[in-house]
């Protein structure tokens, strides 16, 4: 029997192959330059669909690889099975534990959806349409990292089908290295069908995003690094600076501008998330100030990411700490004035509960981190081989001083940068991961990493 027969025998999801009508549907990434051509597509309706896949692959010596909402799909598959999971949809949340039980095709919105019924919110991401999985096996660093750390630290359990085609669950109780291993370990262990993760009680923040015209770039900046030395943990923000095109799904003040935006989100009493914010409002005027109390369930509107796919091409990392001659520095070779082809550059606060680790350890890295970076290019395919990468090393060389040589999995994106996956973990991290990997995924039924 061929593969895709074996695996018609004993899926109940969709087998599809290259000839198959559906199957460009199928294996679609929201990074639309990524085409995925796997030998067969293969769509999980169960965990028993999942067991039986990674069986057959094991008998057959078929690489299985697993694609969620394809936020994350940076490099292309070109062989082997990809496993997609977009049908094990559906949360339950436990208000009594405050457990959501999240399936591994849900997206942050629909985990956002179901706690906000009890008062409670996940530590989710800037965008609540990237997969749980995926963004949580990296770590996750979001709106309020400063204040809930990681979102790897609030996963409390996950359902793994491992090389050996076995169900198991890692937590601090069972497979305990697993479990270590998936709190930012991201890829190569198995194909994971549920995750428990812990949410806050919380309803209502202080939140939303300011922007400013290009005449107060400079001054917004620094006041935006200085003030950041200045906050208490329960307040998290981050700074970008968008060249918006002059398009209708833009509001009609920033269509086409330059703009620096500055992204808040407090904790706490709106009164004192009002003071706290008060020098940044007090650079100057903004084209919009949108800060204000809000329901927390509305988190994604703080960084209002954009949600449709479409080709992309991002560069991002870590910086060390920030002072006056960065500013100076960044707005020389990024400022408005520049001709630099990125539609946004951005900048985002941690520190806080992101450099503590959980008590029983997880291997997630960049906990040394104080800001991340990260660069988006202009969405036009013909720039990503070549333009972009001499561009983003034109913008990353004068500022190298204060760039940290540790990363974290979901800011060092497509790993086509050399040394960007050794660097996503302390050295030591890095092989305790291949050691874990070694001895749940022996053959590499799972590979991941580079090519
Ligand atoms: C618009 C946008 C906003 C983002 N915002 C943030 C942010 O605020 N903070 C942050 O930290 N990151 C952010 N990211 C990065 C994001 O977290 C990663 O790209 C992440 O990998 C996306 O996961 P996914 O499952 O949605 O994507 P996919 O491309 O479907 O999956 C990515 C990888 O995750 C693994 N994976 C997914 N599901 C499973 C599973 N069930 N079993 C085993 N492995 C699995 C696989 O290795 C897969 O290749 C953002 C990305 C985008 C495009």
């Amino acid at each position: 029997m061929t593969l895709i027969d074996q695996l018609r025998a004993s899926v109940a999801g969709p087998v599809l192959g290259p000839a198959d009508g559906d199957f460009a549907a199928e294996v679609a990434a929201w990074n639309l330059a990524t085409q995925h051509t796997p030998e067969v597509a293969v769509g999980l309706t169960s965990e028993e669909d999942a067991a039986a896949v990674v069986r057959i692959a094991a008998a057959t010596g078929t690489p299985v690889r697993v694609l969620a909402s394809g936020h994350g799909s940076a490099i292309a598959v070109t062989d082997g099975i990809l496993a997609t999971t977009s049908r094990l949809t559906g949360v339950t949340v436990d208000p009594e534990t405050r457990i959501a039980h999240i399936n591994a095709g849900c997206r942050w919105a629909d985990v956002i959806a179901a706690a906000a019924e009890h008062g409670l919110a996940p530590v989710a991401g800037a965008s609540d349409n990237v997969g749980c999985i995926g963004y949580t096996l990296g770590g996750g660093l979001g709106p309020l990292a400063r204040t809930y750390g990681f979102s790897s630290d609030w996963a409390r359990g996950f359902r793994v089908v491992t090389a050996a085609g076995e169900v198991v669950t890692a937590s601090a109780t069972e497979n305990p290295d697993l479990f270590w291993a998936l709190r930012g370990g991201k890829g190569g262990f198995g194909i994971i069908t549920s995750m428990d993760f812990e949410l806050v009680e919380l309803s209502t923040l202080y939140g939303g995003s300011v922007f400013f015209d290009a005449p107060h770039f400079a001054e917004a900046l620094s006041t935006w690094v200085e003030w950041t030395h200045t906050l208490p943990e329960t307040a998290t923000s981050s700074v970008a600076m968008l060249r918006l095109p002059p398009l209708e799904f833009i509001p009609e003040p920033l269509r086409g501008k330059t703009v620096l935006t500055v992204r808040f989100a407090f904790v706490g009493d709106p009164a004192e998330g009002e003071r706290l914010f008060q020098p940044i409002r007090d650079v100057g005027p903004t084209i919009i100030d949108a800060v204000a109390p809000m329901p927390a369930a509305a988190i994604a509107t703080i960084h209002n990411d954009p949600r449709d796919p479409g080709p992309s091409w991002d560069r991002g990392g870590l910086l060390t700490d920030l002072d006056a001659e960065f500013v100076q520095t960044f707005l020389e070779v990024a400022g408005p004035d520049q001709q630099v082809p990125f539609i946004a550059m951005e900048i985002r606060h941690l520190g806080g509960a992101t450099q503590r680790d959980v008590p029983e350890g997880s291997a997630v890295g960049g906990r040394g981190g104080v800001y991340t970076y990260f660069m988006a290019g202009v969405p036009d395919p013909s720039l990503f081989a070549t333009v972009l990468p001499a561009a983003a090393d034109a913008v990353l060389t004068p500022i190298r001083p204060w760039i940290s040589p540790e990363t974290t999995i979901n800011y060092a994106g497509g790993l086509t940068v050399p040394g960007a996956y050794e660097s996503a973990w302390p050295a030591e991290t890095f092989a305790r991961l291949a050691e874990v990997r070694a001895a749940y995924d022996p053959k590499t039924l799972f590979p991941y990493g580079p090519a």
